[in-house]
């Protein structure tokens, strides 16, 4: 089952791809994956606007990265599996 929404910023078409949730009680806007369902005090967002949030005065930004994200950035290169052990036969 794939969920299509769009971006919630006015004049933007572009597919959502990461949810905004604020946390009023801790002044936080906090970025997620995409919901698997529309909130009310949720916002869809593309990746152009999800990139370029800041959060308004007072307010901080966290943001989570999804378990299949596109940002591969902090991952560490797999190890090549060490060779000869099977030719060795
Ligand atoms: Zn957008």
């Amino acid at each position: 089952m794939t969920i299509k929404r769009l971006c919630t910023r006015v004049t933007c078409q572009k597919p959502a791809v990461a949810t905004l949730t604020y946390v009023y009680a801790d002044s936080m806007a906090v970025l997620g994956p995409l919901s698997l369902k529309a909130e009310p005090h949720s916002y869809d967002l593309c990746t152009d606007h999800a990139d370029r949030l800041s959060a308004p005065n007072g307010w901080s930004v966290l943001r989570i990265s999804g378990p299949d994200g596109d940002d591969h950035e902090d991952e560490a290169p797999v190890p090549e599996r060490s060779k000869g052990t099977l030719f060795g036969l």
